[in-house]
Order: C-alpha cells, then sequence, then structure tokens
C-alpha cells in the first residue's frame, strides 16, 4: 500500500513518556497508518535529525469564539498545536440566546447558535486549522438562567441550569467548568455546583475548575475542588494551578500535596499551569471599584485597552508615575471610562519557583490560558505555551524530561478530555502530529513583542493534512469539531 505521507528518519516521541525511537511514520487519509518504517508513499518529508510527536492539546483555552474569527488560528498552530479544549472557566459559547451580546466579552462572536450542536456546525463551516473540544461554562449557563442575579438558584432554576449541562454534554462536551472568582459564578454556592457538576459526573465527563481563590485561601479552594468532585462523582481538572500574589508563594506545595492526599484516597484529580509568571483575564473582574487593591494594581500590565489604546503594553505603575497619580487611580480611569469593561490586563503574580514545582507534578497538563485578542499585546503565553515548556523547562532548566514534557501535552490530555485515537504516535490513531528541532525550539513572544511564532516547529500535520510547513500556514483548515468519548478517560 502507497501511503500518502513519510516522515522518514524521525526521532519519535510517541506521546507515552516512552525513551524515543528512530524511524519512519506513514500517514494515510487522516490516520497513522505505519510506525517504525513507512514504505513507499506519494510525499515524503525528511525529518532527519527532528523530532516527531502527536500534535500538542492546548487543555486550557479560551479559544471558542477565536476558532470562527480566526479560523487559521495561527498562534496555536504555529506552536505545534492540533487540538484546544474550549469553554474554561466557566465561560464557553454554548449555550447562548441566538443574536445576544456574550456576557463575558470572551467569546467575541454574535451567537447564531443556541447550544453545542449549533456551535460545532458553526466551528466546522468555518473550517478551522485546529481540532476543538468543548466544556459548558457555569457563568454562560447561570447567566442564561439567571441573568446576574448574586443569589442562590430556585430549584426550578437549578434544574433547567443542570438540564442545558446535560444537554451540553450529551452534544458532546467532555465536561463543566467553573470560574468560581468571576461574575456571575461567584454567587454560587458549592451546592450549586456539585448539582451541575454531577450532570458531567453522570456521563463520565470532567469538573474543570477555575477555583474560587487562588491567593489567600488557595488551600480552601482547593478542598472545596475535590469535595464537588467527591459529591458531584465527577473527575477534578484544577485549571492554572497558580499561589497569586508574593505572600502566598510556595503554598503550590501544600495545595498539590493535598491533590496527592484526595487521590490517594480515591478521588481522581489532575491538574494544569501555563509556563509563566504572569496570569491575564478581564481587568473589571480583578477590582472592586469600591475598593481598588493598591497591591494588585502594582503588578498590573495593560493587554488590550480600547479605553486608552496608547496604555497597551504598559505597567500601570509607570503611567501613574507619569500623570503624578498612584497605579489604583489609572486602574479606576480604565474601568470606569467608556469600553473600560473591555480590558485585558496582564497581572505578575506567579513565582518561578512554583511553576517547576508545578511542571514537575506527574498529572500536570499544560494549558496556555492565552486570550486570543489580537489587538493591543496579549500576553505572550498566547503564541508561546508549548515551545517554552520545551525550551525554558525541558532543554534549559531539565526540569523534565522530552518525553515527559511531550505526554503532559498529548496523551494525558486526551485521555483526560476524552479524546478518541488522539494523542500519541501509534497506528491506527489519528494522523495529528508536530515535528520539531529539540535542540532549536524555542518561543519568542515576549511581553513586549507578543505576536511571535515560535523557533523549531517545522511541521504541523492536522487530521492527516499539512497545516503548517516551515513558517507556512497552508490554510487546510482540516480541524474538527470534537465529541467527548467516555471510555478514553
Ligand atoms: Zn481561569
Amino acid at each position: 500500500m502507497t501511503a500518502d505521507l513519510a516522515l522518514r528518519n524521525v526521532r519519535i516521541v510517541d506521546g507515552t513518556g516512552a525513551a524515543p525511537i528512530e524511524g519512519d511514520v506513514a500517514v494515510t487519509a487522516d490516520r497513522i497508518t505505519g510506525v517504525g518504517s513507512a514504505g513507499p508513499a506519494a510525499e515524503t518529508i525528511d525529518g532527519e535529525g527532528l523530532t516527531l510527536a502527536p500534535g500538542f492539546v492546548d487543555v486550557h483555552t479560551h479559544d471558542d469564539g477565536a476558532l470562527l474569527r480566526h479560523p487559521g488560528m495561527e498562534f496555536k498552530l504555529a506552536q505545534g498545536c492540533t487540538s484546544v479544549v474550549i469553554g474554561n472557566c466557566g465561560f464557553s459559547a454554548a449555550p447562548a440566546e441566538v443574536g445576544a451580546k456574550d456576557p463575558s466579552g470572551l467569546i467575541g462572536v454574535p451567537p447564531d447558535w443556541s447550544d453545542l450542536a449549533g456551535f460545532g456546525a458553526a466551528l466546522e463551516a468555518a473550517r478551522p486549522a485546529v481540532n476543538a473540544m468543548a466544556l459548558i461554562g457555569h457563568n454562560t449557563v447561570r447567566s442564561l438562567v439567571m441573568g446576574d442575579e448574586r443569589r442562590a438558584p430556585t430549584a426550578t432554576e437549578l434544574a433547567e441550569m443542570r438540564a442545558a449541562v446535560a444537554t451540553g454534554i450529551e452534544q458532546g462536551a467532555c465536561g463543566f467548568s467553573t470560574g468560581l472568582i468571576y461574575e456571575p459564578g461567584r454567587y454560587s454556592e458549592t451546592d450549586e455546583v456539585v448539582e451541575l457538576a454531577a450532570a458531567a459526573g453522570q456521563a463520565g465527563a470532567l469538573y474543570a475548575t477555575h477555583i474560587r481563590n487562588e491567593g489567600d485561601h488557595l488551600l480552601q479552594a482547593i478542598e472545596e475542588a475535590i469535595e464537588i468532585g467527591r459529591q458531584a462523582g465527577a473527575a477534578v481538572q484544577i485549571s492554572h494551578h497558580k499561589a497569586a500574589g508574593a505572600r502566598n508563594w510556595g503554598k503550590v506545595v501544600e495545595s498539590l500535596a493535598r491533590v496527592d492526599a484526595a487521590n490517594a484516597a480515591g478521588a481522581d484529580v489532575t491538574l494544569d499551569v501555563y509556563p509563566y509568571t504572569a496570569g491575564s483575564g478581564p481587568m473589571a473582574q480583578y477590582f472592586n471599584l469600591d475598593r481598588l487593591d493598591p497591591e494588585l494594581a502594582e503588578v498590573i500590565r495593560f493587554a488590550s485597552c480600547p479605553a486608552f489604546r496608547p496604555y497597551e503594553g504598559r505597567m500601570a505603575t509607570d503611567i501613574a508615575a507619569e500623570q503624578g497619580v498612584q497605579p489604583v487611580d489609572v486602574i479606576r480611569q480604565v474601568l470606569t471610562a467608556p469600553d473600560g469593561d473591555r480590558t485585558i490586563c496582564i497581572q505578575f503574580i506567579i513565582d518561578e519557583a512554583d511553576i517547576e514545582t508545578n511542571l514537575a507534578h506527574p498529572l500536570m497538563m499544560v494549558g496556555s490560558d492565552g486570550i486570543p485578542d489580537l489587538e493591543g499585546r496579549p500576553h505572550p503565553r498566547l503564541f508561546g505555551t508549548f515551545p517554552r515548556v520545551l525550551s525554558r523547562y525541558v532543554r534549559d532548566r531539565g526540569v523534565l524530561t522530552l518525553e515527559d514534557a511531550v505526554r503532559r501535552m498529548t496523551s494525558l490530555s486526551c485521555d483526560r478530555f476524552g479524546f478518541a485515537d488522539r494523542g500519541r504516535v501509534a497506528e491506527g490513531q489519528f494522523a495529528d502530529l508536530v515535528l520539531f528541532d529539540a535542540e532549536t525550539v524555542a518561543d519568542t513572544a515576549t511581553y513586549d513583542d507578543p505576536k511571535q511564532e515560535p523557533a523549531g516547529i517545522e511541521l504541523v500535520v492536522v487530521n492527516g493534512q499539512i497545516a503548517y510547513r516551515s513558517g507556512d500556514h497552508t490554510g487546510v483548515g482540516t480541524g474538527r469539531f470534537l465529541r467527548y468519548q467516555p471510555s478514553y478517560r
């Protein structure tokens, strides 16, 4: 049999964590059809000196709308990502009210769908470059059912929310997500979340959570997440695990110990992390205008600031010094301006040592948490996350081996998030592949110049088609809307 594509003389890091082997890989249609020797092929790529791995999976994204607005998904594809998990932190594109304004501002597309099946159809019609697997977001569902009510749901509202989550999972979502620091999720009590996470748990799907507090109350929030998983009968994914704020640095050791203890006692908890010391998100969500936090204001940098475009890429402290005011005054000026609520900020709140502690944990996956607002200066994690793990934490710092890093970016993620037949270089798997130079792969995106594609990524294959080659995006658009397969977790 003649294969469609042969990648020859490559070093295969197969995604399982096993030691690399040298050989060829054959691809026919959308599947891997040979590993070791490839036989004849219509197209051959000589990968001498390069490493071939399963395409990376970004388990923590806000790409729901970007898949429609920027179907080329260049910022992900160029990192070697072939799949993204959307609907994180409680914000998902579906369900939705047709034509309604997106309350979170994170989606950025007026919906012409009302449920996940409709969104999946819109996504496939857009022919995105990468695959997408969806979570159903708590904030989204709560806004739809309860508006911005700051109270517990009635029994009827709770039942309506649970039905919406269950429908999403029936239509292919891999789980239910929360963002318990955000509006309106922060108004929910634990038992509301348990009830909704149970709709996921009942179907064998995940509960993925941006926990209620990542700073002073990190440990209580981790305990709440574990407890929700236990009561809901759902596996738990702790999103972007961190200890925020200098006085909390180092606490990730204790929170990981709590996760380990829970797992030893029968829980099923895993995590993800992004490899940067700054977070990023909608600024209005982090500040209370009645009580602006001066400590947080000190570490704020503006990423996207429609109200004051010249602030983009600058620290609030620098702008304040220039104007002879305090950083909190700059925050107030921005948040109270028209469109101030659309500001995306970057906050330097994480300790470098904690990133290494996180990455060394065997159940830690990689998720960029990038916010795909390409105006302004987005956090560089949007463009650099996966190559940065491979360059800084594998090659330079030796925090983990290449095989183990690839495992956390591929098979571990695919198994956890219910991707069928993806995440390994093995015969019969879908041909989502990345070919890279392990000696030179590196992120080049910086806070000052964030929209830079990484170095050392040579070739990316999505469902058997070449989507990226030596810096060129081919535009084949072979990404798919993936549906959760419970047996894979
Ligand atoms: Zn989050």
